[in-house]
C-alpha cells in the first residue's frame, strides 16, 4: 500500500483494464455478480479468452471446464508452470476475489511476451471453473477436476433441471474425460489472491506469502430438551435446549479464542443455528448448531474436537438436556504450501522490493486442490478493510501489479531452478 511504483516489470494499466472489463460483465443491479453456470458467465469467459489470445496464448477449455491459455516452452517435456485463479463470483460478490489472480497471471504472460523472454517450461494461465459454492452446492469444480479429485457422484447433482455434468459441458468441458485428463506435466502451480482479511492492510505489508491453507471441519451438534409451557413450568424444572445450546455457543467462542492466542491460525464459528419449536410461549425442545472450525495444524483440530466433546457432556449433565456427540459433517485437512515454492516467493518479493510476511489462509482456494496434484503455493495482496464477498470488496491496482511482479520473478526463478530446487528439497 505504498506509493505506486514506476519500475515494475509488469503493466498495471493492463491489469486494471482486465479487472474493469470483467466488472462490467455483471448482473445489472447486482454488482459484481457473475456466477459460474449463469447466463453471464460465458460472456466473462469469452472476454477472458479474447484477452488470452491477444497475449499470444494457445487458448482452450479442458475437460473440467477450465479456461487455459498456454505459452509453449523451449524445452518440450520440461513440464508446465501454471498460474491462475478463478473468474466466477459469489452473488453480490466482489470485483477482485479470484479475478485479481487471473489478471495477474495473464499479465505475467504478457510481460514475458513483451520482453521476448522465452521459458524452458511451458507456461499456462488458468481460470478455474466454479471456485465459489455454485448452484450445485459444491465448490472448486475446475481445480478438483484438474487435480483428479472431483467426486464422480457430484456430476449428477441437480440445479434448475440441469446436472453438474451438463453445466460443465455448457462451459465447454467434457465431464466424461475429466478422470482421463490427469495432468502429470504440471511442475508447479502459483496463485495470487486478495487476502480477504485485514492483516496485510493493518500491518502495512505488500504481500502475504501463504504457508498453509487452513483445514475446514464442520461439526453438527443437536441439543434435545423438553418442550414445556413457558408460563407454568418453574425455572428449576426445565430442560431448555436453547439455554444449553447458548452455553455451547459461548463455549465454542471461548475455546477458539484460547486456541487462536498461540502462533497457529485457528477459528471456530457457530454459523448455523436453529431451534424448535421456536414459539414465544414454549420452552425450546431442540436446538441444532453447525460449527465451522479452521485450523492450520491437524492436531489442533483434533484437540478442539476432543475439548468440544467434553464441553458437550458437561453442559448436558448440568442442564438436564441430551446433547448428541458432536458429529463431523465434513472434514478437510490443512494444506501446507510447498516449502520450495514458499522460499522462491519470499525471494521474489525481495527482488521487487515488496514488504512481505508469511501467513495462513483461513479461506479455501483452488490452490488447496492443486496441491493434491503438484507443488503449489500462493500469495496474498491486501484488500481494503479485509472486506470480501461483498460489493465493497476493493484492492489497489498497484498492489495487484506488485503481486504480478512477484509472480513474474517467481516464474523466471522457477524456470531456471526447478530441477535443481526439486533435487535440493527432495
Ligand atoms: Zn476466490
Amino acid at each position: 500500500m505504498n506509493a505506486p511504483r514506476t519500475n515494475l516489470p509488469v503493466d498495471p494499466a493492463r491489469i486494471a483494464a482486465l479487472i474493469d472489463g470483467l466488472a462490467a460483465i455483471t448482473e445489472p443491479d447486482r454488482p459484481y455478480t457473475r456466477r459460474a453456470f449463469s447466463a453471464l458467465f460465458p460472456r466473462g469467459r469469452a472476454f477472458l479468452a479474447d484477452r488470452f489470445r491477444e497475449a499470444g496464448l494457445e487458448t482452450r477449455i479442458d475437460a473440467a471446464g477450465n479456461l487455459i491459455g498456454r505459452r509453449p516452452g523451449l524445452k518440450p517435456g520440461s513440464g508446465t508452470i501454471m498460474l491462475g485463479s478463478h473468474s466466477d463470483t459469489v452473488p453480490d460478490g466482489g470485483r477482485f476475489d479470484g479475478i485479481a489472480g487471473v489478471a495477474a497471471a495473464l499479465e505475467v504472460a504478457r510481460s514475458l511476451a513483451d520482453r521476448g523472454t522465452a521459458l524452458d517450461h511451458d507456461l499456462e494461465i488458468v481460470d478455474f471453473l466454479a471456485e465459489e459454492v455454485s448452484v450445485f452446492g459444491v465448490s472448486c469444480i475446475g481445480s478438483r477436476g484438474m487435480a483428479g479429485v472431483l467426486p464422480q457422484e457430484w456430476l449428477v447433482r441437480q440445479s434448475g433441471g440441469l446436472t453438474l455434468a451438463e453445466g460443465i459441458r455448457q462451459a465447454g468441458g467434457d465431464p466424461a474425460r475429466i478422470a482421463a485428463q490427469a495432468r502429470g506435466d504440471i511442475a508447479a502451480f502459483l496463485e495470487l489472491h486478495i487476502e480477504q482479511g485485514p492483516v496485510l492492510e493493518e500491518e502495512k505489508f505488500d504481500i502475504g506469502v501463504v504457508t498453509a491453507i487452513a483445514g475446514i471441519t464442520r461439526i453438527e451438534i443437536v441439543v434435545d430438551g423438553r418442550a414445556d409451557h413457558a408460563g407454568t413450568t418453574p425455572m428449576g424444572g426445565r430442560a431448555d435446549a436453547l439455554a444449553a445450546a447458548a452455553r455451547l455457543v459461548t463455549g465454542v467462542e471461548a475455546l477458539a479464542k484460547s486456541f487462536a492466542g498461540g502462533r497457529f491460525h485457528f477459528t471456530a464459528t457457530v454459523g448455523e443455528f436453529s431451534i424448535e419449536p421456536n414459539a414465544a410461549n414454549v420452552v425450546p425442545s431442540r436446538a441444532r448448531l453447525l460449527i465451522d472450525a479452521r485450523a492450520e495444524e491437524r492436531a489442533m483440530m483434533d484437540l478442539f474436537a476432543n475439548s468440544l466433546d467434553q464441553m458437550a457432556e458437561q453442559i448436558a449433565r448440568e442442564t438436564g438436556t441430551t446433547i448428541s456427540a458432536p458429529r463431523r459433517i465434513s472434514d478437510n485437512p490443512p494444506t501446507p504450501a510447498d516449502p520450495m515454492l514458499v522460499t522462491v516467493l519470499d525471494a521474489a518479493c525481495s527482488a521487487v522490493d515488496a514488504s512481505h510476511r508469511r501467513m495462513v489462509s483461513g479461506a479455501g482456494h483452488d490452490t488447496a486442490w492443486m496441491a493434491r496434484a503438484t507443488r503449489s503455493a500462493m500469495i496474498f495482496v491486501p484488500c481494503r478493510g479485509g472486506r470480501s464477498h461483498a460489493p465493497e470488496e476493493f484492492a489497489e491496482n498497484d498492489d495487484i501489479a506488485l503481486g504480478a511482479a512477484v509472480l513474474l520473478h517467481a516464474v523466471l526463478q522457477l524456470d531456471g531452478d526447478l530441477q535443481k530446487a526439486i533435487q535440493e528439497t527432495a
